[in-house]
Parts: structure tokens; C-alpha cells; sequence
């Protein structure tokens, strides 16, 4: 079968959207460990890209200058790494859901996800009070030596991105599917959160 062929039976998908520091990666990893479930996130599959292909340099530098990858490459990938996944038996669709992480990022690739198929939930990580994450961010920055995350101006930049971004990106679905999950609770009540969401839209 080739990866870019018609598919027939939609993904049934749930897209974890979320500013820098809501920790959507920690629960994206989370969320995969739960058996019929598979997360992806294309920042990793972008990562995992060989550097001495022509295109993962031309990747790897895109991504240095903080700029999005063109959208008709990162679905073309995004694709096939589904599709192979798909093949070694590692993601079995439509049977497991897909928990996306970094993907749709613009209203074009929204599009063409949605032409492959059903969202069935959309996760808004997010809080009140964005000091919070200001803050989890820069005890990160310290932890890992992240220099991108110890900068607060650069940080509100980046949640100006974000909120830009994501509001047209999820023009692209009924409102109806998006639940909000606030990030400024203790893990345990996050989680909590997260499977009640998913139980009354997987059921
Ligand atoms: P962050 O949330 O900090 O941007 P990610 O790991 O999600 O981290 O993404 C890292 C980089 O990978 C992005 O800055 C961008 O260059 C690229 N990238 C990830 N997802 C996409 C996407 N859906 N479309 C285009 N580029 C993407």
C-alpha cells in the first residue's frame, strides 16, 4: 500500500493542544502507556529526522530558526510514519486512538487532517493564571539547561504564538469537542480531568 494512497477507514483521533509549559508532552506519554491508545507527536518525529538526509537538515534547520515546518512536508511524514507504524503493528487504526501532540499547528494541515480523520475530543491544557507556567518553565530551564525556557519575555512570546495559532487551527472543528483541562491542579486531579473527558467521548 503506499502512504500516500486514499484511506479508507478514518483515525479516530484526540489532539492535546496546550501552551510551553502545560505539560501536553508529559500526559501525550502518559496517555500512551493506556493499551488501544497511540501518541504521536510531530516535534519528535521531526527530532528523529536523519540530519544527513537532505531533507532532515533541511528539517532540523527550520526548526533551529524556530519557524514551522511547511505544511505539505509535515503531513506528508506525519503520514507515513502512521502508515508505518501501521505496518510493524505498533498502531492499530481505527480500533486504537490516536492522541496527537503538535499536530494540526495551522488551519491548512487542520484540513487535511480532517480529510483522514474523526476528532473525537480536543484536550485544551491550559490555566488561569499563565504565571504559573512562567514559572514551571524557568525551574525546567534550570533542571535541564533549556535557555529557550529561562527567558519570561521570550516565554510570553511564545504564548502569543501559541494562542494565535491555536485559535485558528481549532476554528477547523465544532467547539462542541473541545474540553478544557486546568494544568494549575495537582497531577493527580490533571489526570482525573483527563480520563473523565476521555471516557464520555470514547465510550
Ligand atoms: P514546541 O511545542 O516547543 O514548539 P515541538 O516539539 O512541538 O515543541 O516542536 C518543535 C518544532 O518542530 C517546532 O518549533 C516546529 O519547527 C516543528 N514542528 C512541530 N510540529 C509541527 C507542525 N505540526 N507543523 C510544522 N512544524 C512543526
Amino acid at each position: 500500500m503506499n502512504a500516500t494512497a486514499p484511506q479508507v477507514v478514518p483515525y479516530q483521533v484526540v489532539l492535546l493542544f496546550g501552551p510551553p509549559g502545560s505539560g501536553k508532552g508529559t500526559w501525550g506519554k502518559i496517555l500512551n502507556q493506556i493499551p488501544g491508545f497511540y501518541h504521536f507527536s510531530t516535534g519528535e518525529m521531526f527530532r528523529m529526522l536523519d540530519v544527513d538526509s537532505d531533507l532532515g537538515y533541511r528539517i532540523i534547520e527550520t526548526m533551529r530558526r524556530g519557524e514551522l515546518v511547511p505544511d505539505e512536508i509535515t503531513f506528508d511524514l506525519w503520514q507515513k510514519h502512521l502508515h508505518n507504524a501501521t505496518l510493524i503493528g505498533r498502531f492499530h487504526p481505527p480500533k486504537d486512538t490516536l492522541v496527537l501532540d503538535g499536530f494540526p499547528r495551522t488551519p491548512r494541515q487542520a484540513e487535511m487532517l480532517n480529510r483522514v480523520a474523526e476528532v473525537k475530543l480536543i484536550l485544551k491544557l491550559d490555566c488561569a493564571n499563565r504565571d504559573i507556567l512562567v514559572e514551571r518553565l524557568h525551574r525546567r530551564a534550570i533542571l535541564e539547561a533549556r535557555l529557550d525556557d529561562a527567558n519570561p519575555s521570550v516565554i510570553r512570546r511564545r504564548f502569543t504564538v501559541y494562542d494565535t495559532d491555536t485559535e485558528a487551527t481549532l476554528r477547523n472543528f465544532s467547539e462542541g469537542l473541545v474540553e478544557a483541562i486546568d494544568v494549575a491542579v495537582p497531577p493527580v486531579q490533571i489526570l482525573s480531568a483527563i480520563g473523565a473527558a476521555l471516557a464520555r467521548r470514547l465510550a
